[in-house]
Protein backbone atom coordinates (compact mmCIF):
# COMPACT_ATOMS: atom_id res chain seq x y z
CA UNK A 1 0.00 0.00 0.00
CA UNK A 2 1.14 3.12 -0.47
CA UNK A 3 2.33 6.11 2.00
CA UNK A 4 -1.03 8.44 2.72
CA UNK A 5 -0.19 11.81 1.55
CA UNK A 6 1.31 14.36 4.46
CA UNK A 7 -0.72 17.81 4.37
CA UNK A 8 1.00 20.74 7.28
CA UNK A 9 -2.42 21.99 9.13
CA UNK A 10 -1.69 25.53 10.76
CA UNK A 11 -4.53 25.87 13.68
CA UNK A 12 -4.48 29.53 14.63
CA UNK A 13 -7.03 32.17 16.59
CA UNK A 14 -6.94 33.87 20.01
CA UNK A 15 -5.99 32.24 23.39
CA UNK A 16 -8.33 30.04 25.60
CA UNK A 17 -10.85 29.94 22.29
CA UNK A 18 -10.43 26.15 22.07
CA UNK A 19 -7.58 25.17 19.59
CA UNK A 20 -5.72 22.94 22.09
CA UNK A 21 -9.08 21.11 23.24
CA UNK A 22 -10.33 20.68 19.68
CA UNK A 23 -6.62 18.86 18.44
CA UNK A 24 -7.61 17.04 21.42
CA UNK A 25 -11.09 15.59 20.65
CA UNK A 26 -9.58 14.76 17.06
CA UNK A 27 -8.54 11.32 19.33
CA UNK A 28 -11.75 10.24 20.80
CA UNK A 29 -9.60 8.31 23.23
CA UNK A 30 -8.71 10.88 24.69
CA UNK A 31 -9.68 12.42 28.19
CA UNK A 32 -11.65 15.63 27.77
CA UNK A 33 -9.27 17.76 31.04
CA UNK A 34 -8.23 21.66 30.90
CA UNK A 35 -4.93 21.53 28.91
CA UNK A 36 -2.15 23.55 29.45
CA UNK A 37 -1.80 26.89 28.11
CA UNK A 38 0.23 26.10 24.83
CA UNK A 39 3.67 27.94 24.79
CA UNK A 40 5.19 27.18 21.47
CA UNK A 41 3.89 25.19 18.70
CA UNK A 42 2.76 21.49 19.28
CA UNK A 43 1.89 19.26 17.03
CA UNK A 44 -0.65 16.28 16.55
CA UNK A 45 -0.85 13.79 13.65
CA UNK A 46 -3.75 12.47 13.07
CA UNK A 47 -4.59 9.58 10.01
CA UNK A 48 -7.80 9.82 8.56
CA UNK A 49 -9.81 7.23 6.05
CA UNK A 50 -12.16 9.09 3.83
CA UNK A 51 -15.04 7.68 1.87
CA UNK A 52 -13.59 5.99 -0.74
CA UNK A 53 -10.61 4.30 1.85
CA UNK A 54 -7.82 7.01 0.63
CA UNK A 55 -5.98 7.48 3.71
CA UNK A 56 -4.49 11.27 4.23
CA UNK A 57 -2.16 12.28 7.31
CA UNK A 58 -3.09 15.28 9.08
CA UNK A 59 -0.30 17.15 10.64
CA UNK A 60 -1.50 19.94 12.57
CA UNK A 61 0.40 22.67 14.04
CA UNK A 62 -1.21 24.25 17.09
CA UNK A 63 0.19 27.29 17.51
CA UNK A 64 -0.22 29.89 20.46
CA UNK A 65 0.28 33.75 19.52
CA UNK A 66 3.73 33.13 18.29
CA UNK A 67 3.96 36.68 17.26
CA UNK A 68 4.19 37.32 21.17
CA UNK A 69 7.06 35.80 21.32
CA UNK A 70 8.58 36.91 18.65
CA UNK A 71 8.91 34.06 16.45
CA UNK A 72 8.05 34.50 12.65
CA UNK A 73 4.65 34.19 11.20
CA UNK A 74 6.36 32.89 8.05
CA UNK A 75 8.38 29.82 9.60
CA UNK A 76 4.82 28.50 11.01
CA UNK A 77 2.74 29.11 7.97
CA UNK A 78 5.25 27.90 5.44
CA UNK A 79 3.83 25.32 3.24
CA UNK A 80 0.77 24.91 4.81
CA UNK A 81 -1.59 23.46 3.03
CA UNK A 82 -4.74 24.04 5.42
CA UNK A 83 -5.29 26.96 7.86
CA UNK A 84 -8.13 26.29 10.40
CA UNK A 85 -8.94 29.59 12.45
CA UNK A 86 -10.91 28.78 15.71
CA UNK A 87 -12.98 31.25 17.34
CA UNK A 88 -15.15 31.11 21.05
CA UNK A 89 -18.90 31.26 19.47
CA UNK A 90 -19.44 33.15 22.98
CA UNK A 91 -16.41 35.56 22.42
CA UNK A 92 -17.27 38.38 19.77
CA UNK A 93 -13.34 39.74 19.75
CA UNK A 94 -12.49 36.18 19.23
CA UNK A 95 -14.35 36.28 15.81
CA UNK A 96 -13.25 39.74 15.07
CA UNK A 97 -10.24 38.57 15.00
CA UNK A 98 -10.06 36.89 11.98
CA UNK A 99 -9.30 39.17 9.90
CA UNK A 100 -5.61 40.39 11.56
CA UNK A 101 -4.80 36.22 11.92
CA UNK A 102 -5.64 34.59 8.56
CA UNK A 103 -4.77 38.25 7.16
CA UNK A 104 -1.36 37.49 8.69
CA UNK A 105 -1.13 33.91 7.52
CA UNK A 106 -2.32 34.42 4.25
CA UNK A 107 0.42 36.82 3.29
CA UNK A 108 3.25 34.59 4.10
CA UNK A 109 3.56 33.12 0.53
CA UNK A 110 3.02 29.89 -0.45
CA UNK A 111 3.49 28.20 -3.38
CA UNK A 112 -0.20 26.85 -3.46
CA UNK A 113 -3.11 29.16 -1.68
CA UNK A 114 -4.26 27.30 1.86
CA UNK A 115 -7.40 25.74 2.04
CA UNK A 116 -9.13 27.40 5.01
CA UNK A 117 -11.49 26.49 6.90
CA UNK A 118 -12.91 28.58 9.94
CA UNK A 119 -14.50 26.93 13.08
CA UNK A 120 -16.33 28.41 15.94
CA UNK A 121 -15.62 26.18 19.06
CA UNK A 122 -17.74 25.94 22.13
CA UNK A 123 -20.79 25.00 20.20
CA UNK A 124 -22.06 23.18 23.84
CA UNK A 125 -22.40 26.53 25.14
CA UNK A 126 -24.85 28.18 22.25
CA UNK A 127 -28.06 28.14 23.72
CA UNK A 128 -27.07 30.32 27.17
CA UNK A 129 -24.29 32.24 25.81
CA UNK A 130 -23.47 32.73 22.16
CA UNK A 131 -22.64 35.81 20.90
CA UNK A 132 -21.80 35.35 17.43
CA UNK A 133 -25.16 34.11 15.20
CA UNK A 134 -24.45 31.16 12.75
CA UNK A 135 -26.26 33.53 10.01
CA UNK A 136 -23.05 36.16 11.20
CA UNK A 137 -20.01 33.66 10.62
CA UNK A 138 -21.66 31.72 7.28
CA UNK A 139 -21.91 35.38 5.96
CA UNK A 140 -18.46 36.66 6.18
CA UNK A 141 -17.09 32.88 5.29
CA UNK A 142 -19.11 32.90 2.03
CA UNK A 143 -17.89 36.49 1.31
CA UNK A 144 -14.04 35.17 1.61
CA UNK A 145 -14.57 32.06 0.09
CA UNK A 146 -14.11 29.76 3.41
CA UNK A 147 -15.79 26.88 4.80
CA UNK A 148 -17.30 27.22 7.77
CA UNK A 149 -18.23 24.62 11.06
CA UNK A 150 -19.22 24.69 14.53
CA UNK A 151 -17.98 22.61 16.97
CA UNK A 152 -17.44 21.43 21.09
CA UNK A 153 -14.32 20.13 21.84
CA UNK A 154 -16.17 18.90 25.13
CA UNK A 155 -19.24 17.47 23.75
CA UNK A 156 -16.61 16.37 20.07
CA UNK A 157 -19.83 17.39 18.09
CA UNK A 158 -18.85 18.02 14.19
CA UNK A 159 -15.03 17.14 15.06
CA UNK A 160 -15.18 14.26 13.06
CA UNK A 161 -16.56 16.53 10.39
CA UNK A 162 -13.65 19.15 10.90
CA UNK A 163 -11.51 15.83 10.22
CA UNK A 164 -13.34 14.60 7.35
CA UNK A 165 -13.71 18.12 5.53
CA UNK A 166 -10.28 18.67 5.75
CA UNK A 167 -9.18 15.11 4.20
CA UNK A 168 -11.59 15.44 1.70
CA UNK A 169 -10.55 19.00 0.48
CA UNK A 170 -7.29 18.12 0.58
CA UNK A 171 -7.07 15.07 -1.06
CA UNK A 172 -9.27 17.03 -3.76
CA UNK A 173 -6.94 19.77 -4.27
CA UNK A 174 -3.87 18.23 -3.98
CA UNK A 175 -4.74 15.12 -5.96
CA UNK A 176 -2.06 15.30 -8.45
CA UNK A 177 0.32 17.80 -6.84
CA UNK A 178 1.22 16.47 -3.89
CA UNK A 179 2.09 19.33 -1.52
CA UNK A 180 5.85 20.31 -1.14
CA UNK A 181 7.85 17.86 1.53
CA UNK A 182 8.38 20.54 4.26
CA UNK A 183 12.15 21.26 5.74
CA UNK A 184 13.33 21.08 9.22
CA UNK A 185 12.71 24.97 10.53
CA UNK A 186 13.97 26.05 14.13
CA UNK A 187 11.70 28.35 16.13
CA UNK A 188 12.64 30.60 18.79
CA UNK A 189 9.50 30.87 21.02
CA UNK A 190 9.52 32.13 24.21
CA UNK A 191 13.45 32.93 24.45
CA UNK A 192 14.11 29.24 24.04
CA UNK A 193 15.23 27.53 21.20
CA UNK A 194 12.97 24.81 19.50
CA UNK A 195 14.13 22.48 17.15
CA UNK A 196 10.51 22.29 15.52
CA UNK A 197 9.95 19.77 13.33
CA UNK A 198 8.09 20.48 10.52
CA UNK A 199 7.02 16.70 9.97
CA UNK A 200 6.06 15.13 13.26
CA UNK A 201 8.01 11.87 13.67
CA UNK A 202 6.42 8.99 11.38
CA UNK A 203 6.06 6.87 14.25
CA UNK A 204 3.50 9.10 15.58
CA UNK A 205 1.86 9.84 12.44
CA UNK A 206 1.31 6.00 11.74
CA UNK A 207 0.83 6.60 7.72
P1 LIG B 1 -6.39 27.45 23.24
O1 LIG B 1 -5.66 28.52 24.00
O2 LIG B 1 -7.07 28.04 22.04
O3 LIG B 1 -5.54 26.28 22.89
O4 LIG B 1 -7.59 26.95 24.19
P2 LIG B 1 -7.63 25.66 25.14
O5 LIG B 1 -7.80 24.43 24.36
O6 LIG B 1 -6.47 25.74 26.08
O7 LIG B 1 -9.01 25.92 25.92
C1 LIG B 1 -9.23 27.10 26.70
C2 LIG B 1 -10.38 26.84 27.68
O8 LIG B 1 -11.60 26.66 26.95
C3 LIG B 1 -10.18 25.58 28.53
O9 LIG B 1 -10.69 25.85 29.81
C4 LIG B 1 -11.05 24.55 27.83
O10 LIG B 1 -11.52 23.53 28.69
C5 LIG B 1 -12.20 25.41 27.31
N1 LIG B 1 -12.81 24.85 26.10
C6 LIG B 1 -12.17 24.45 24.97
N2 LIG B 1 -13.04 23.98 24.08
C7 LIG B 1 -14.27 24.08 24.65
C8 LIG B 1 -15.59 23.73 24.20
O11 LIG B 1 -15.84 23.24 23.10
N3 LIG B 1 -16.61 24.01 25.09
C9 LIG B 1 -16.41 24.57 26.31
N4 LIG B 1 -17.46 24.78 27.09
N5 LIG B 1 -15.18 24.90 26.75
C10 LIG B 1 -14.11 24.65 25.93
MG1 LIG C 1 -3.46 25.97 23.17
Amino acid sequence: MSAAPQFKVVVCGRAGVGKTSLLHATDPAARVTAPQPTIGVEFITRTITVADGRRVCLQFWDTAGQERFGAPTALVYRNATAIIFVYDITDRDSFMAMEHLLGAALAVPNARSPYVIIIGNKLDLASTQRAVTTAESEEGCRARNYSLLETSAHTRENVDEMLNTLAEELLARFDHTPPAPVEHVRLRLAGTRIDAPSAPPRAQCNC
